[in-house]
């Protein structure tokens, strides 16, 4: 039994806790007040590791505020692009204050390589980043020569920025990618005539983080739980570095301590020990093929321990059951009966996959 780590070649840097704004919504619980940093030295440590060990190409540089790290940021990028590795800029556009200012940004970034660059922009965003930041930095990227520009929206029920905001106001007629659509790997995005490809990014809002103090009204309706019976095929796949050095199983949640999905400390451990230990572990590979849901009624089923029945998506499942360590501690109980029925999730999709190859003469 084994996940393979960094099946997708991409890991992620939360590069810092610390953030310009103060998202109400904010997935990370980032503040300006926070202040642990991923360092130079230890990126570099942990390209060097990945990149030797697994099929690495992308190097994602996400948050907090990516560029609080200032010169280390630009040095790390460097660094990944002479080593013939792709990178990805998550940022909140905050630098952008005239289309002059971003345009120094950006011919900054494209000269260490930088070959992505997403913004985030919703209505929990603006009262720190205003709008006008984001047309400066939108139309100083065109041309740039980047791979792709992203424009990530998370939306809730009755928000104000959504897709069709975001075009209105940029005066363009952007290519908007959806959960259903990357699903299907997003068949119709194509690059414009300058090589870039120009996307709004569209995500419903998640009630994890801060969004937690929200009014239910505020998200869409889960009707069947059911629904949110999915495998996640993020979790080891995707594994994140933290800013205090920990290795997280996935971008989803916060994960320093969580007794799941903190993999380990990259300051006392190489990379391939704890990825080939997680890849292992039988409740991370439960997450991957049996999803949090089918956990959470296993705990119930084994328990009084009793969860919401009101989730709005996989990750908020997967926080309420990781962080919960009763409810963790009766799946440790439990590993040989949940290794079960792993194998029994994956004997049914071998025998399929052999039944649909048949059907096909392949
Ligand atoms: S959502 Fe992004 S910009 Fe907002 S506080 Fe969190 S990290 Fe900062
Ligand atoms: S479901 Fe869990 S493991 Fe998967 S991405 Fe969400 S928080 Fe991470």
């Amino acid at each position: 039994m084994s996940i393979t780590p960094l099946i997708n070649g991409s890991l992620n840097i939360v590069t810092t806790d610390g953030c310009t704004a103060r998202c109400s919504h904010c997935l990370m619980n980032c503040t300006p007040n926070k202040k642990n940093k991923v360092k130079f030295d230890q990126i570099q440590k942990c390209v060097d590791q990945a990149k030797k060990n697994y099929e690495l190409k992308l190097v994602v540089f996400t948050g907090g505020e990516s560029t609080l790290l200032g010169e280390d940021l630009f040095r790390a990028i460097r660094y990944c692009t002479l080593n013939f590795l792709k990178t990805r800029l998550v940022t909140n556009a905050h630098w952008a204050t005239s289309l002059e200012r971003a345009q120094r940004y950006i011919e900054k970034y494209r000269s260490v390589g930088l070959s992505e660059i997403n913004f985030s922009v919703d209505d929990y965003h603006e009262p720190f980043v205003p709008l006008e930041n984001i047309r400066n930095a939108w139309l100083a990227c065109k041309g740039a020569g980047f791979d792709s520009v992203v424009l990530a929206n998370s939306h809730g029920k009755n928000d104000k920025i959504t897709p069709s905001f975001i075009q209105q106001f940029l005066g363009e007629n952007i290519q908007i990618s959806t959960p259903e659509t990357r699903t299907m790997g997003d068949i119709n995005s194509s690059p414009s005539e300058d090589g870039t490809t120009y996307q709004i990014y569209e995500n419903t809002l998640q009630k994890s983080g801060r969004a937690e103090a929200f009014d239910d009204n505020k998200f869409d309706t889960i009707e069947n739980q059911n629904d949110l019976a999915c495998p996640c095929t993020w979790a080891v796949n995707d594994p994140v570095l933290s800013p205090i050095g920990h290795l997280w199983a996935c971008c989803g949640i916060p994960s320093d301590n969580n007794p799941i999905l903190d993999l380990g400390d990259t300051n006392k451990e190489k990379i391939k020990t704890i990825l080939n230990r997680a890849s292992k572990d039988v409740l991370l590979n439960a997450i991957h093929d049996l999803g949090p849901l089918k956990l959470c009624q296993f705990v119930e089923d084994h328990s009084n321990i009793k969860f919401s029945k009101e989730f709005c998506g996989v990750c908020e499942i997967c926080s309420a059951l990781t962080n919960n360590k009763k409810a963790v501690q009766i799946l440790r109980d439990n590993e040989k009966t949940i290794s079960a029925m792993i194998r029994a999730k994956r004997s049914v999709a071998e025998l399929s996959n052999l039944l649909s190859q048949n059907r096909t003469g392949k």
